[in-house]
């Protein structure tokens, strides 16, 4: 199979007849073997009802339904993991991504050029305080910690090879770092293609203002995992370190003015007066504690059975 087109969605039911049959028409118009993935992320309108009429007027479409609402990541993965086609497309349902732009993002994956390609919303059509400008931020920020340089993380339109998209963990709310945590997963060749964007047509955006402090807060978690997350020690041990060396040197510094000034029959002071203790004090129990973190960091690492440790990116006859 040519082509699957992942679409996750949420209350879409105005949408989704005139998406498909879009879809169905591009398909056609380049004679592409295809299956449409409609995710249901636990839509509470008539959204699963009209996925359920499609699929039964076109076999190539098929439906996943959530039991509730999990959040576009995890309808993502539902979606990587059924998809059986060569190129994987995924795509928003509020009908903002243009499906013309599928030939092209098909293409530039099909010649085997590219491993990901984003599509990116130059022109948008949003509200630009409330989108435009933060995105721009968060765009800069994702650049500068993950290295990957792209105009536009967020954007639902991105095409993979198969392979890719087998082989990223989408969870939480990731799906805004895809080409970062497919670059983690050994991915280099990951592309940019300017496409066209549309205002929402019918309903409203399911991500309100909090999707940028969740944002950061997911870049956060990925910088540090990608730098870190196998090897907790590196940091921790580190910093754990620099601590307690700089603790032990106050003590150190403390007893030795100590003993010269009884030495020489000068008036003493008690430790505790002096500031340094404290500095002392604290700089060696927070490091012993964060040398205790690198190590259960650690430990946890090695006790946890998951089979993300590595990717296979190929095999014979196995
Ligand atoms: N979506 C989803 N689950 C959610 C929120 C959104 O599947 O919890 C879908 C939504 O139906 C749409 C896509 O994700 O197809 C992008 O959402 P939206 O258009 O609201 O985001 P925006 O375009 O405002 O960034
Ligand atoms: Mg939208």
């Amino acid at each position: 199979m040519n082509l699957s087109i992942v679409i996750p969605l949420l209350n879409e039911e105005e949408s989704l007849h005139e998406l498909h049959n879009w879809i169905v028409s591009v398909m056609e118009k380049n004679s592409y073997s295809y299956e449409i993935l409609f995710i249901d992320d636990g839509s509470t309108d008539n959204s699963w009802p009209i996925i359920e009429t499609l699929s039964h007027e076109n076999a190539n479409v098929k439906g996943i339904r959530f039991m509730k609402n999990f959040g576009k990541s995890q309808a993502l993965h539902a979606g990587f993991a059924a998809a059986k086609g060569d190129v994987v497309i995924t795509m928003d349902a509020d009908l903002q991504d243009d499906p013309e732009e599928i030939p092209e993002l098909y293409a530039m994956i099909a010649n085997d050029k590219y491993d990901l390609v984003s599509g990116w919303k130059k022109k948008r059509y949003d509200n630009v305080v409330m989108k435009n400008l933060p995105s721009k931020l968060f765009n800069w920020a994702a650049r500068m910690t993950s290295g990957v340089k792209l105009h536009d993380f967020n954007c639902g339109l991105k095409s993979y090879q198969n392979r890719v998209v087998k082989n990223v963990e989408v969870s939480g709310e990731m799906h805004r770092y895809i080409p970062v945590l497919a670059k983690n997963a050994g991915f280099k060749k990951i592309g940019e293609k300017v496409v066209k964007h549309r205002a929402r047509k019918y309903g409203e955006t399911k991500f309100g203002m909090n999707r940028f402090i969740n944002g950061f807060l997911d870049l956060i978690t990925i910088w540090f995992l990608s730098r870190f997350g196998k090897q907790p020690m590196h940091l921790f041990g580190a910093l754990g370190s620099i601590m307690f060396v700089i603790g032990f040197l106050a003590a150190g510094y403390i007893g030795a003015s100590k003993l010269i000034r009884l030495y020489d029959h000068e008036p003493t002071i008690l430790v505790t007066e002096n500031p340094w203790f404290y500095i002392s004090l604290a700089t060696m129990i927070i490091g012993t504690q964060l040398f205790l973190a690198g190590f259960l960091g650690e430990i946890i690492l090695r006790a946890r059975q998951g089979n993300d440790r590595y990717k296979v990116s190929d095999t014979v006859n196995l």
